[in-house]
């Protein structure tokens, strides 16, 4: 099939990458031209595993001219939906998006698709995206089909979730649009769920919901275990072995970050509440979180005064395998280390060009030089932290990393 795929962020090139791989005609339209630059030189402008490999072995287009996918058979909507301060999505780059899109749909003759795969909020295909494209003049269901189809990847395993879905979701405006899409995703070997389009929205928010509370428990158990000299990972291990409860996402520690989950569940808050409804068990794990990764720097506190103390900070991305350091827990922790006066340097394998634009003036080193530091923090799950000298150190392990337990002093932050 002709796919286009409109956002060349992590979801956007995974999707696009991946459905080249599987034989796909694809074009991605990017607004960022140094990413198409990126695309066009066969190279990946963000890290992310597998993908370089795919892009350099594929036959993929990028382009910043809407014009140029005016021939497509499906067209995926990837851009970005950030929180806005009242944690509601700002939906400026869907509509921007779908704004540059109408010309296209005016010159387009026959029937096409176009799938939302952006996290909205329910509602929003049919209230914000439908009457935007309509604007065209042509008819959602008539000469365009619609769909809304969430995507669940995990960054730094991108490339393996998105050929490897536990489901697809298709949300359809009405079954001609899901049967078109039902065609590009038959060959996958998960069950495909159809539903309506806010259904499919919705299932988006409550999946990433549930992982956050989930999270947030293990942690919360975690906090109540270390206070009676109990092992959390062993009460994990054995809980998750409960079929009903199930293994995944209960490793206990300083809380979740990056791009995902803190968006989605702020956003499903504001979305209730303008429906006048307040979701307690949400909100309160909004603020649980934020204050999960503080117990780090109170730990450490026992041990010494972090004014002029120098701290090492290993791991800046939000989970290990990505250069993603959106909402990374690594933020917050740098951020008080900076504010308490200490002298703060940090590693991370692929991420410090990232974590660099946010905070220029801390010392971007080596492991080794990070572990030569008063203290050591780690902040994210990288196997190589598994493979460092810890003997003689003072460590707060924010992550579980086995090593790290050989340290002089050796601290948990929930075990
Ligand atoms: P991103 O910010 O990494 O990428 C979005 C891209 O869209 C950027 O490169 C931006 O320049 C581009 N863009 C913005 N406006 C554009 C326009 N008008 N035309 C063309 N390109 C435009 O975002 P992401 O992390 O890939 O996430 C995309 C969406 O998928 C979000 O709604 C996010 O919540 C959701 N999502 C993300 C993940 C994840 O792990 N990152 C997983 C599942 C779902």
């Amino acid at each position: 099939m002709k796919i286009s795929v409109i956002g060349c962020g992590y979801v956007g090139l995974v999707t696009g990458a991946c459905l080249a791989n599987l034989g796909n005609k694809v074009k991605l339209v990017e607004i960022d031209e140094n990413k198409v630059e990126y695309v066009k030189r066969k190279e990946s402008p963000l890290y992310e595993k597998g993908l370089s490999e795919i892009l350099r072995e594929v036959d993929i287009e990028a382009t910043s001219d809407y014009q140029q996918i005016v021939d497509s058979d499906i067209i995926f909507i990837c851009v970005g939906t950030p929180s806005k301060a009242d944690g509601s999505i700002t939906l400026e780059y869907v509509t921007g998006s779908l704004n540059q899109l109408i010309s296209v749909l005016k010159n387009r003759k026959s029937y096409f698709l176009i799938a939302v795969k952006s996290t909205v909020v329910p509602g929003t295909t049919e209230e914000v995206v439908i009457p935007i494209l309509e604007k065209s003049g042509k008819r959602a269901g008539h000469d365009f089909g619609v769909c809304m189809t969430p995507e669940f990847l995990r960054e730094g395993k991108g490339v393996y979730d998105f050929m490897n879905p536990d489901r697809i979701i298709i949300g359809e405006y009405d079954s001609k649009s899901g049967d078109t899409l039902y065609t590009l995703y038959e060959s996958f070997d998960a069950p495909i769920v159809r539903v309506d389009l806010k259904t499919a929205e919705m299932i988006k928010y409550a999946s990433n919901s549930f992982l956050a509370t989930k999270v947030s428990f293990i942690n919360e158990i975690g906090n109540i275990c270390k206070q009676l000299d109990i092992d959390t990972y062993q009460v994990a291990n054995a809980i998750g072995l409960d079929k009903r409860i199930g293994s995944k996402f209960l490793e206990a520690g300083i809380g979740f970050g990056g791009p995902c989950l803190t968006k989605d569940v702020k956003a499903l808050i504001a979305r209730a509440e303008q429906l006048g409804y307040v979701p307690n068990i949400l909100k309160q794990i909004v603020n649980f979180n934020d204050s999960q990764a503080f117990r780090m720097i109170e730990i450490l506190k026992k041990y010494m005064l972090l004014k002029d103390s120098s701290i090492g900070v290993l791991g800046l991305s939000y989970r290990p395998d990505t250069d993603d350091v959106r909402d990374s827990r690594a933020i917050t922790i740098v951020d008080v280390l900076l504010k308490e006066g200490a002298v703060v340097k940090v590693y991370d394998p692929q991420a410090m060009h990232n974590f660099k634009k946010l905070f220029p003036h801390v010392e971007y080193t080596t492991a080794e030089e990070v572990l030569n530091c008063d203290a050591i923090l780690i902040v994210t799950e990288w196997e190589e932290f598994e493979l460092l000298d810890y003997r003689g150190k003072l460590v707060i392990d924010g992550r579980r990393i086995l090593k790290a337990r050989e340290a002089m002093i050796y601290e948990g932050v929930c075990w």
